[in-house]
C-alpha cells in the first residue's frame, strides 16, 4: 500500500514538473523510481529500516531521503511545494481518460485551462479542434473522458449503491481465495449519500482475488489494478475500489477504511494516551509501530475498540459526534435494528398510484415478518397521484375489512392526506375520523418562506387526527433541496402534540436525515420509520431508514413502529 502510495507521489511530481516545462531528465528519474517502486515486492517500510532505500533501481540518495520523509511525516514537503505552483484544477485534468501531462500543459499554455469545468465549455464549443498539436479525435475523446469522470464522481444515494455494492459482495464472497469481506468507507456507515463504493477483502493471495475482482461482469473498465488494491469502474459510472489485507490485519483495516477520518483520528489519540499505536495493520507498543509482527491487535475491530478500554462501535456512529466518549463511559446506545420493526405505516396501492392490490402489498408484508401494515393512499387533492374520493374510500374500507378476516397481518385503514398551503387537510373531520392512520403530507408550496412552512408543519401537528408526519423537509436527492424549517419550533410542536415525524425510507428521500432525526429524538419527538411503498419490492427500502436512525443514535424506543399494534393505538392519538 505504502509503496503504490509513494509510487503515486512521484508521478504526480513528474507530471507537475513537466507541466511546468523542467529538466526532463529530471522528470524521467521520478516516472522511473515510480514504476520501480511498484514493482518492488518488499515493503518499503522494511526496505528503509535496513538503510536499502538507495539500493533500488532507481532510487538515489535525493528521492531515498523523499521516502523516508514519507514513512515518517506522511508527507513529502517537496510535493507540497510543487503543488502549489501549478493550479489546483490542473492536475485534475489527468484524471481525464486521454489527458496526459503534455495535453494538460498545452490546454493550460495555450487557453488558460486549469479546470475539468473549463475544459469541457471549451470541448463543447468545438475550440479545442485548431488548437495547434491536439490530434483530431482528442476533442471528441475528452468530452467522453469528462463525462465519464463526472459520472463517477457525482454521489449516488444509498439504494444505488447498495444495487452495485451487493453485486460485487454476492460475486466475490465465494470465490475461494477471500476469507473475510466487507464494506468499508461511508457505505458502511450508511451515510445517506456516497461518492464511490469501498470494499475490503482479506486473503493469502491478493493477486488472485484481484483477478477475479477486474473480472465481475459489472466492470467495464480498470482505473488502476495493483498488487493489493484496484479501482473499476461500473458500466453506471460507479467506481468500485478494492483493498486486500492479510487477515490478521482485516479488523485495523476494517476500521482505517470505514472512516469517518475524524473518528479515527481521535481514536489514535486515545491510542496515544496509552502508549499505542493504530494504522491499518494493526495496534502496537508505540516502539515497535514498524514491525509489522509485532501488532498486539488488528484481526477484528472489536479487538482494538477492547483494548482501548470501550465497547464495538456501531460504523453508523462512527462520525466523532459524541461516540467515543460515550462509549469510554459505556453509554453507547443500543442501536434499532431492521428486526424491531413491527409494521410499515406508510405505503400505496392500486387505489392511488401505488403498482399492486392492498392484499399483494399486505401479503409482502407478511412475508417481512409484520404485524401490521398501513395502506395509506393518497386524499382526493393530489390528482396526479390518483387522490380517493369519498366512493372510492368507501370502497376500500369495506376491501380491508374483509381482508383482514382471512390474514395473518393486520391492514390499517389509513391515508396520505394533503396539507395545503395553510396547513389545512383536504378530508374533512369527520373523514378523517374513520381512518386508523392519518399521515399528513405536504406535496406543494415548496418555496415558501421558511416561517409560513414552519406554520404549516406545526398547524398539522396541532390537527388531532394527524398521526404522522411524512417526508417533513420535502427534499428529492437529484430535484430539489429541502425546505427551510423552523426545527425547533416545529419538533417542539410535533413532541407537545405526541405527532410521529417519519423517516422516510425511500432512498432518494431520506427525510428526516440523520442530523434532524437525532435533533427531532432529543426534542422528544416520536419516530415513525416507513417506506412510502409504491412496490412491493421497496418494502426492504426499510434497511435504509434504520439506517438513518442508527445514525441519530436511536433505540427501539424511539420508533413508534416497533411497538405492538395494541401498544400503538394506545400511544398515538386519539
Ligand atoms: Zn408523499
Ligand atoms: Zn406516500
Amino acid at each position: 500500500m505504502l509503496n503504490k502510495k509513494v509510487a503515486d507521489i512521484f508521478r504526480n511530481i513528474a507530471h507537475i514538473l513537466e507541466i511546468k516545462g523542467d529538466n526532463p531528465f529530471k522528470i524521467r528519474a521520478y516516472l522511473k523510481a515510480a514504476d520501480s517502486l511498484e514493482n518492488v515486492t518488499e515493503d518499503l517500510e522494511d526496505v528503509e529500516r535496513e538503510g536499502r532505500l538507495a539500493q533500488i533501481e532507481g532510487i538515489g540518495k535525493d528521492l531515498a531521503a523523499k521516502i523516508s520523509e514519507f514513512i515518517g511525516f506522511d508527507r513529502i514537503k517537496y510535493y507540497d511545494e510543487l503543488k502549489k505552483e501549478v493550479p489546483g484544477g490542473l492536475l485534475d485534468l489527468l484524471s481525464i481518460p486521454g489527458v496526459g501531462p503534455k495535453t494538460a500543459k498545452l490546454l493550460y499554455d495555450k487557453l488558460k485551462i486549469a479546470d475539468i469545468n473549463t475544459l469541457e465549455k471549451y470541448a463543447r464549443e468545438g475550440k479545442l479542434r485548431n488548437l495547434e498539436g491536439l490530434k483530431e479525435k482528442t476533442e471528441e475523446n475528452i468530452l467522453r473522458g469528462i463525462e465519464l469522470v463526472k459520472k463517477g464522481r457525482e454521489r449516488m444515494d444509498l439504494g444505488t449503491a447498495f444495487i452495485t455494492a451487493d453485486k460485487f459482495i454476492s460475486l466475490l464472497q465465494d470465490k475461494p481465495y477471500v476469507k473475510k469481506i466487507s464494506f468499508a468507507g461511508s457505505l458502511r456507515r450508511m451515510k445517506d449519500t456516497v461518492r464511490d463504493i469501498d470494499i475490503l477483502i482479506s486473503s493469502a493471495h491478493p493477486e488472485k482475488v484481484i483477478d477475479d475482482f477486474t473480472r465481475v461482469e459489472e466492470v467495464k473498465s480498470i482505473l488502476n489494478k495493483g498488487d493489493t488494491k484496484s479501482a473499476v469502474l461500473t458500466g453506471d459510472g460507479v467506481q468500485v475500489d478494492l483493498r486486500v489485507v492479510p487477515d490478521n490485519s482485516f479488523g485495523a483495516a476494517l476500521l482505517y477504511f470505514s472512516g469517518s477520518k475524524a473518528h479515527n483520528i481521535k481514536l489514535r489519540q486515545l491510542a496515544q494516551k496509552k502508549g499505542l499505536k493504530i494504522n491499518e495493520y494493526g495496534v502496537f507498543r508505540a516502539r515497535s509501530v514498524e514491525d509489522r509482527a509485532k501488532a498486539i491487535a488488528g484481526k477484528t475491530e472489536n479487538e482494538i475498540y477492547k483494548l482501548l478500554g470501550m465497547p464495538f462501535i456501531e460504523p453508523e456512529l462512527r462520525e466523532d459526534n459524541g461516540e467515543l466518549e460515550a462509549a469510554l463511559k459505556n453509554k453507547l446506545p443500543v442501536l434499532i435494528n431492521s428486526d424491531d420493526i413491527k409494521g410499515d405505516l406508510h405505503m400505496h396501492s392500486l387505489y392511488s398510484d401505488g403498482h399492486y392490490s392492498i392484499k399483494d402489498m399486505a401479503n409482502a408484508a407478511l412475508k417481512k415478518g409484520y404485524d401490521y401494515v398501513a395502506l395509506t393512499d393518497h386524499s382526493i387533492a393530489l390528482k396526479v397521484a390518483n387522490g380517493l374520493d369519498l366512493a372510492a374510500l368507501k370502497r376500500k374500507r369495506l376491501e380491508i375489512e374483509k381482508l383482514n378476516k382471512g390474514l395473518k397481518i393486520r391492514i390499517l385503514f389509513g391515508t396520505e392526506v394533503e396539507l395545503d398551503n395553510d396547513g389545512n387537510t383536504d378530508y374533512s373531520d369527520k373523514v378523517l375520523s374513520e381512518f386508523d392512520i392519518v399521515v399528513g403530507a405536504i406535496h406543494s408550496g415548496f418555496r415558501q418562506p421558511k416561517e409560513k412552512i414552519t406554520k404549516r408543519l406545526i398547524k398539522a401537528c396541532r390537527n388531532r387526527h394527524i398521526d404522522i408526519i411524512a417526508h417533513p423537509t420535502g427534499r428529492l436527492w437529484g430535484v430539489r433541496d429541502a425546505y427551510e424549517v423552523d426545527f425547533g419550533a416545529f419538533f417542539k410542536a410535533a413532541a407537545d402534540t405526541g405527532t410521529f415525524l417519519e423517516i422516510n425510507s425511500f432512498p432518494t428521500r431520506l427525510d428526516l436525515n440523520d442530523v434532524n432525526a437525532r435533533h427531532a429524538k432529543e426534542s422528544g419527538v416520536k419516530i415513525a420509520i416507513s417506506t412510502d411503498s409504491h412496490h412491493i419490492a421497496q418494502l426492504d427500502f426499510i434497511r435504509f431508514g434504520v439506517a438513518v436512525a442508527r445514525r441519530a443514535w436511536m433505540t427501539k424506543h424511539d420508533v413508534a413502529n416497533t411497538l405492538s399494534l395494541k401498544e400503538l393505538m394506545r400511544v398515538k392519538k386519539k
